[in-house]
């Protein structure tokens, strides 16, 4: 059985699990597919948190649809 994809949808969102420096200040975030165990940042040696990331697939201009 195939899934229809239907290109006319709004566009989809990945979410993606990530580990992401506490540090406010630091941008650093690293895949958990990446990530190893007691991962900590690799810029600022801080710990890191999981959680989620949406990733748009396409950055590409859309038409987005007016409030
Ligand atoms: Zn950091």
């Amino acid at each position: 059985m195939k899934v229809a994809v239907n290109d006319d949808a709004k566009p989809k969102l990945t979410v993606v699990k990530i580990l992401k420096c506490k540090n406010s200040d630091c941008k650093a975030w690293v895949r958990e597919e990446f990530a190893t165990p007691g991962q900590v940042c690799p810029l600022c040696k801080g710990p890191m948190l999981r959680t989620m990331k949406h990733l748009s697939p396409l950055q590409k201009k859309y038409k987005a649809p007016s409030k």
